[in-house]
């Protein structure tokens, strides 16, 4: 990975679990001048909830992650058809879709997928990678 030195648009696989999701969508809109060029695959909710807070970004919603939306994520990771995960998993519920963290944790790790689990880092990840512009 090197900064903006992307032959084919980015692919980012953005998810969050049901206490998160209202997050994640504020958090595409504070870059929401960095996803033109960029292909975003969620699960299914996720999914449904960014396209519909900003319909001109380009969202492929796969399944929903207990029917196996997060093993979708997976198969793509292990396929090098991403470019970085940004899951949002709920910490304060216990053992949150515990299995589906530990396999995307674990796949993210063996193909060195930058993967961020809070915005702070998923800022960290959208900057190194599209560039430092956030919106206001
Ligand atoms: P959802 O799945 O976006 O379909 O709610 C998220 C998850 O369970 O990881």
């Amino acid at each position: 990975m090197s900064n903006n030195s992307f032959d084919s648009p980015p692919r980012f696989a953005l998810v969050a679990h049901d206490a998160r999701k209202d997050e994640i969508v504020a958090w595409v809109g504070r870059h929401r001048d960095q996803w033109a060029s960029v292909s975003i695959y969620s699960t299914g909710t996720t999914g449904r909830r960014i396209a519909a807070a900003f319909p001109e970004l380009n969202v492929t919603a796969l399944k929903s992650g207990p029917l196996g939306g997060d093993q979708q994520i997976g198969a793509m990771i292990c396929e090098e058809r991403l470019d970085a995960l940004i899951f949002f998993v709920d910490p304060l519920s216990p053992m949150p879709h515990d299995v589906d963290v530990k396999a995307l944790t674990r796949l993210a790790t063996v193909y060195d997928l930058p993967m961020a689990c809070s915005a702070s880092t998923a800022d960290l990840i959208v900057a190194g990678m599209l560039g430092n512009r956030l919106s206001s």
